[in-house]
């Protein structure tokens, strides 16, 4: 019983913490609210905008134009998946996290990033649901978070690029259509 109580102590306590609006990391100073790594995202988001806006406006936009809206859709992803992370934060405080969901979210991904296998282990679901109770794997589910969210924030810009490149080519047609 004990333990349970201190399990949901703990979460009160990664609750009170001030964390970066988007990325829901702990955050020592705060600009506007984001992290360091995410305010500078924002800033990069800021300054291709301006840059796209800019040359489109020129008579002959073409080649840094397709580098710039690289670079733009790059930032656009890039923000989105500092956002990402921060919800994910946000569904792991809400409530119960069940043993799949730990399992699969967070356990898997752990193991594919380190033994680069991410087979599914029914024996860890079963000792996720039995040993632990649902807030102690809330805790569990947080210090996952916390690495995986690191690892994520220093190769974020290769996460994001297969989404960027699919951003780019529906950009693209839309700019056919246009
Ligand atoms: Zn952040």
């Amino acid at each position: 019983m004990q333990t349970e109580l201190d399990a949901r102590e703990f979460i009160t306590s990664v609750r009170s913490v001030v964390r970066c609006h988007w990325c829901g990391r702990q955050g020592k100073r705060l600009t506007k609210g984001l992290c360091r790594h995410c305010n500078d995202v924002r800033k990069d988001l800021l300054r291709f905008e301006k840059e796209v806006l800019g040359v489109r406006a020129e008579s002959e936009p073409h080649g840094r134009l397709v580098w710039l809206n690289q670079e733009l859709a790059i930032a656009r992803a890039r923000k989105k998946n500092c956002i990402g992370w921060g919800q994910m934060l946000d569904d792991i405080l809400a409530g119960h996290v069940e043993p799949l969901t730990l399992e699969r979210a967070w356990f898997r991904p752990v193991q594919k990033s380190i033994a680069n296998d991410d087979r599914s282990n029914h024996s860890r679901e079963a000792a996720l649901g039995s040993i632990f109770t649902s807030e102690q794997r809330q805790v569990l589910a947080y210090f996952l978070w916390e690495i995986l969210g690191e690892q994520a924030s220093h190769n974020r810009r290769n996460r994001v690029e297969g989404v960027a490149d699919r951003e780019i080519l529906r950009q693209t047609d839309e700019d056919r259509a246009d």
